[in-house]
């Protein structure tokens, strides 16, 4: 179904014509909860993987570096909580049964006790579908997927993407493997279809010169407006556009760790606080007082606040760089 993002009370390229050369296209996701298959676009469906190809697992520590024990709760767990469960769980191996249960007793978990961890596929966005998607040379598909666990560098989730071109795949992979237990079912995206639509946005206001945007918090005082929440960028799950604004910290500078160019914008998801102005048209009429946290994927970063991706302007298939904003 299409979603319709409602026009903006006023056009700032009117209001303030400096920045009518700085919009740019961006695809809202609008993730909503369904039964999503791998020929499609989704957030936290299916992949269509290769069945000849290794299932990636992060090798990283999970353990506790906070401090206090987090519980661990089975994947089986957390969909049974949402009602998801078909058949029967897969069984835990006696190595996860015995730290789920150590867990439960709140005894924190060994360092290297959850390691290696199968990835959790969190998206899979198709060129053919989402417009501002840009692909690599030879590629047509996006994967995401993350460890669904905080980790050191940044405290949130470690990130992999995989381009790849779908008539490449001739044999899908079926059963992946999972992570058994997570900490964090806030890391464990519902599975949604995506209904992509592509608008124009205006920069964060940490990107326009100072000068712009000393002007710009100066009217919107005036005229009772809200510049970050309203007129820029949407909220939510997004491809391509401007990075969304930083919003517990300063915007921290940012390379690609292979090669040292600049990076740009890929994916940005979010959670929470969802801004009222940005709600679909087709949202208002079919859910009413829904909130939407009740049919959005239903991913959580740090406090509610966004996980911007970022890919190499040189080569997108650097790894990426993440950060919480
Ligand atoms: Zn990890
Ligand atoms: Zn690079």
């Amino acid at each position: 179904m299409a979603r319709t993002t409602p026009p903006r009370p006023v056009n700032m390229a009117e209001v303030f014509p400096e920045l009518a050369g700085m919009t740019r296209t961006t695809t809202r996701l609008h993730p909503r909860r369904g039964d999503p298959t791998v020929e499609r676009s989704s957030v936290g469906g299916p992949l269509l993987w290769p069945v000849e190809e290794p299932w990636p697992r992060c090798h990283d520590c999970h353990h506790n570096k906070y401090g206090f024990a987090p519980e661990l709760t089975s994947l089986h767990e957390v969909r049974a909580a949402r009602g998801l469960v078909t058949g029967e769980p897969s069984p835990l191996s006696a190595e996860d049964l015995e730290t789920l249960r150590r867990s439960k007793e709140g005894v924190p978990v060994a360092e290297h006790a959850l390691s290696p961890m199968p990835l959790l596929p969190v998206a899979q966005l198709y060129a053919t579908e989402i417009p501002d998607l840009v692909c690599p040379p030879g590629a047509d598909l996006l994967q995401v997927l993350w460890c669904p666990f905080d980790h050191e560098d940044d405290y949130t989730p470690n990130v992999w993407l995989y381009w790849r071109r779908a008539a490449d795949i001739e044999h899908v992979l079926l059963e992946p493997p999972e992570p058994a237990l997570v900490v964090d079912e806030e890391f464990v995206p519902h599975p949604c279809v995506l209904n992509p639509e592509r608008i124009i946005e205006f920069p964060p206001l940490h990107l326009i010169p100072q000068n712009l945007a000393e002007r710009i918090r100066h009217w919107e005082q005036e005229r009772h407006m809200d510049y970050d929440d309203d007129l820029s960028i949407p909220p939510g799950w997004k491809v391509g556009g401007w990075e969304s604004m930083w919003t517990f910290r300063d915007p921290i500078p940012l390379g690609c760790e292979q090669c040292g160019s600049d990076v740009e914008p890929l994916l940005m998801m979010e959670g929470g606080n969802f801004t009222p102005s940005w709600r679909a048209v087709e949202d208002n009429a079919e859910l009413g007082e829904v909130p939407d946290g009740e049919s959005h994927p239903g991913v959580r970063i740090g406090r509610g606040y966004t996980l911007q991706i970022y890919c190499c302007s040189r080569d997108r298939r650097h790894p990426c760089v993440t950060a919480m904003q």
